[in-house]
């Protein structure tokens, strides 16, 4: 049995939909300025399967170490505030839906630099709750949405966090949103069914529907006399 062991007592929920919203590659871009950092660093990303690790060279070609690839992640995310600038769209997007759903941002990264993580996503606007977690995605969108009879969706770019929250919360809308870029080729599908968005446009408009019919289904539910 997973548990989830972290805080979330910051985030209160309103009486109205939630949307959970990865942050790397769907609110803030990930993929294009971590190239340029490594770049920086004197490294490249060579773009030959979906993972970091294995795939970042030096100068002479030689595949770095796990360990320091790992260490580039954290020194990346350290300084995120540096590098990282929001996806095309996502501020506008959540700002408006924002108007009738509770959202939460759900980020894949160490807790330790939440702090950044925080500060750069208030200067563009995106003022929402922040979880930073390692854990599986799915059992912690569960412990936040909890059995309520409202509309949830959950976003993100990687198909593992997807069916993780698939197994854990029901009737929740899935979206896959993904950049286009080299690496992102190589990234497994969703499983069938997974609604595959190319934008935040796209992804507004599934939202938005879901909201309504999952709204207009708890209606007509509410309408039925119990037999
Ligand atoms: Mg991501």
């Amino acid at each position: 049995m997973e548990t989830v062991t972290f805080d979330i007592s910051h985030v209160r929920l309103g009486d109205r939909p939630l949307i959970v919203c990865d942050v790397d590659d769907v609110v803030l871009q990930f993929i294009d300025p971590f190239q340029r950092f490594l770049l920086s660093e004197g490294h490249e990303l060579l773009p030959r399967s979906f993972r970091l690790h294995g795939n970042i060279v030096s100068k002479d070609g030689v595949a770095l170490e796990d360990i320091h690839v790992s260490r580039l992640v954290e020194t990346f995310f350290e300084r995120q505030e540096e590098w990282q600038l929001p996806v095309s769209l996502a501020a506008e997007t959540l700002s408006r839906l924002s108007a009738e759903a509770d959202i939460v941002f759900l980020t894949a990264m160490p807790p330790v630099y939440a702090d950044q993580r925080r500060r750069l996503l208030d200067r563009f606007g995106l003022t929402h709750p922040l979880l930073a977690a390692r854990e599986p995605k799915g059992p912690i969108v569960k412990m936040l949405h909890g059995a309520r009879p409202l509309p949830v969706a959950f976003i993100d770019d990687m198909a593992v966090n997807l069916h993780s929250v698939r197994e854990h919360v029901d009737n929740c809308l899935l979206l896959h949103l993904m950049p286009v870029s080299e690496i992102h080729r190589f990234a497994p599908a969703a499983m069938d069914g997974t609604p595959r968005v190319n934008n935040w446009n796209e992804a507004a408009s599934m939202i938005g529907r879901h909201f309504a019919e999952a709204n207009a289904a708890r209606s007509l539910t509410a309408a039925i006399p119990a037999a």
